[in-house]
């Protein structure tokens, strides 16, 4: 599972003058902004463990041409394709329609294919198809190469809206397989994917540590028609990039120490066998292993790209240790005990004995696949639920990311449109950080694995309620203990401040500024979105009488301000009391009403006003990144350093990855 980051230290202006103040911002185009993120502690690290993470890096980008075929079979040849034509034309560069296919190159790269990384959608082209092949024939078949023979297939993939409309359908009541665009199935109906997987279940019935089916395979038809899983492996499909990510993590292995030597082994007998059983094997040693300084992951791993949540985007991070900022998460989970005993709910709903989750701050050296260049700031794996029942999981949060983003939008104008008083606006900038990193901590360490069910109540009783209502609980607890004196004594914040900085946001973001996320016209769907609105309107609600919340409007626009603090933090306990109870009695009917009279409806005037005024910042919605380079110092065979280099060039590291990076065929 990933965590993604929340808008409100996404924005960033682009107004020039924002610009030149800010060198973490590499690239901007269309709805997206690439910045730059450091890894600071690397050049003190031992040269041994500088290697590693060199040989773990180069297995990290070995595995992005596969990202690419899973998200639609046609993204190769339309990336190769648009490459030659940026290397290679020498017409007019400054032209309106060249610019358009430049940007359309940026957010392919951007996107790991032709459809948008976050609404799925396939990208309009605004340039026209004539304008294509005119720049095409103006280059010659030559530097085409191969790809001359699949110039009717990128052209209808480009050009022709009917064809790949989205990557990923979910609208239920259709075959979410035949109209979804990525590659994970290849004609087969959904029907006959789900008769597929039933069956292969019904026999494994009864295993308490089930494989997880399907998970690195497409599911296609032989030439009889018989339905096959084409496996992902070193001698199977993607087979040529697999062997490059083998080649390095050999080369890992053999400077790896014990005990994650032999989890590098596991994982290179996986990727060589395609056995998903090493891969469980692989997992828990990986998981096990809380003490190596360097981690990474590299793999099939997170299901989201699939209508039916089993095949998995292959993605890599290589990290280390934050140590500093490891005291944090320490602090929280040695003191897990303290927190539940104390916690503001029904003492028959808390847990007697509470297991600290392992959680820990990491600095990222390299992001692959589906982590780059968009991102998450948080992951907690293994995913396979049997694993985490009997072996536990890993949660990080990645440091130096979040403090890239929160770089790269200052200055970018959204306090100053969105926060009315001066004081709210300059504890953001002292304490937001810290105030969004304690949260996410308390959420992720404590929050989620508190409380327990009163005996017999179903932990599925919520139904399609119980991921908002989950995360609701998890934030109050957060929202509660952020402001908790213990939190200072524990030395975590130097005073409720923060607490105060953390409030002002939420409310702000839960009540108005997440809106513009959502589009005109449509009520609030995600359950992170839901179960922000829920808390902010219910306290709204609740502290209506003593006005602990406030609309205020001020030259026709309108903020939303806490004036009671103190008051607010009482109003979240009184609510986690209430929400605890909804899960630990499975009351569904509670838990169905408070979602849907305080999460869901949207206020269209406020709406529409929220639109306008983050439109006229200019902010682009997403942001992603480019990654260090790095360099290792030889001394005959033997490496005696590695240099860290930090590009500020997107479209050259793209066409690098492109030709260095690349090595499956157009055809998978
Ligand atoms: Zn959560």
């Amino acid at each position: 599972m990933a965590t993604m980051p929340l808008m409100a230290v996404l924005g960033v202006a682009c107004n020039e003058a924002a610009t030149t103040e800010q060198p973490w911002i590499v690239d901007r185009f269309d709805d997206i902004k690439v910045i730059r993120y450091e890894v600071p502690g690397f050049e003190e690290l031992p040269v041994e463990q500088k290697e590693l993470i060199y040989y773990l890096s180069e297995a990290a980008k070995c595995g992005r041409d596969i990202l690419f075929d899973q998200n639609c079979a046609v993204n190769l040849p339309v990336r190769r394709t648009l490459e030659v034509i940026y290397n290679n034309y020498e017409g007019d560069r400054e032209a309106a329609e060249w610019k358009a296919l430049e940007k359309y190159l940026k957010k392919v790269w951007f996107a790991n294919g032709i459809h948008h990384h976050y609404s799925n959608d396939k990208f309009t082209p605004e340039f026209s198809q004539e304008y294509f092949q005119g720049v095409i024939a103006s280059i010659g078949e030559e530097p085409f190469g191969e790809l001359t023979s699949y110039r009717g297939v990128v052209c209808n993939a480009i050009f022709d809206a009917s064809l790949y409309p989205t990557k990923l359908n979910q609208k239920a009541g259709e075959d979410l397989l035949l109209t979804s665009s990525s590659n994970y199935y290849s004609g087969v109906t959904q029907a006959e994917a789900e008769a597929f997987y039933a069956k292969m279940a019904a026999a494994d019935k009864g295993n308490m540590q089930p494989i997880s089916y399907g998970l690195n395979s497409q599911l296609t038809k032989d030439d009889a028609g018989k339905i096959i899983e084409r496996v992902w492996f070193a001698e199977g499909m993607y087979g040529e990039a697999i062997k490059q990510i083998i080649y390095w993590l050999e080369k890992a292995e053999a400077v790896a120490v014990e005990p994650q030597k032999q989890t590098i082994r596991h994982l290179i007998e996986y990727y060589k066998t395609g056995d998903l059983k090493l891969f469980d094997a692989y997992n828990i040693a990986w998981v096990a292993d809380t003490e190596s300084h360097i981690d990474f992951v590299n793999g099939f791993i997170e299901d989201y790209g699939d209508a039916l949540g089993r095949k998995a985007s292959w993605e890599s991070i290589v990290n280390f240790k934050d140590v500093e900022a490891c005291h944090r998460t320490e602090v929280i989970s040695e003191n897990a005990q303290w927190f539940e005993d104390n916690s503001p709910i029904n003492p028959i709903y808390r847990k007697p004995e509470v297991k600290g989750v392992s959680a820990k701050v990491i600095t990222v050296a390299m992001l692959g696949g589906d982590c780059f260049p968009a991102t998450p700031i948080g992951i907690n794996l293994p995913n396979a639920d049997w694993i985490r029942r009997d072996y536990g999981s890993k949660s990080v949060t990645i440091d130096n990311i979040t403090y890239a983003y929160d770089k790269a939008a200052q200055g970018n104008g959204f306090t100053e449109e969105f926060m009315l008083r001066e004081e709210d606006r300059a504890r953001i900038k002292e304490f937001g950080k810290l105030a969004d990193d304690l949260h996410t901590d308390l959420h992720e360490c404590l929050g989620h694995g508190s409380g327990r069910l009163k005996e017999g109540v179903s932990p599925t009783a919520l139904g399609s309620y119980s991921s908002t209502l989950e995360e609701t609980r998890a934030d109050l607890f957060g929202l509660y203990y952020i402001g908790d004196e213990k939190m200072v004594e524990l030395g975590l914040v130097p005073s409720f401040e923060v607490a105060k900085a953390a409030y002002a946001d939420y409310i702000m973001n839960g009540m108005m500024t997440q809106l513009s996320r959502i589009e005109p016209g449509k009520n609030v769907e995600e359950s992170h979105m839901r179960n922000r609105k829920l808390i902010a309107e219910w306290c709204y609600a609740e502290g209506k009488a003593e006005n602990v919340i406030e609309w205020v409007t001020e030259n026709d626009k309108r903020y939303i301000v806490v004036n009671d603090f103190e008051k607010l933090r009482e109003l979240f306990g009184k609510m986690l009391w209430e929400i605890q109870r909804i899960k630990s009695e499975g009351d569904f009917e509670a838990g169905k009403a408070l979602v849907e009279q305080y999460a869901v409806q949207v206020d269209p005037e406020l709406h529409q006003e929220v639109l306008a005024r983050y439109a006229a910042l200019g902010i682009e919605p997403y942001g992603g990144f480019v990654n260090p380079e790095y360099e290792p110092v030889m001394e005959g065979d033997k490496v005696v350093d590695v240099k860290i280099s930090y590009p500020a060039n997107y479209v050259e590291q793209m066409l690098g990855y492109g030709k260095n990076y690349s090595f499956l065929p157009n055809k998978n």
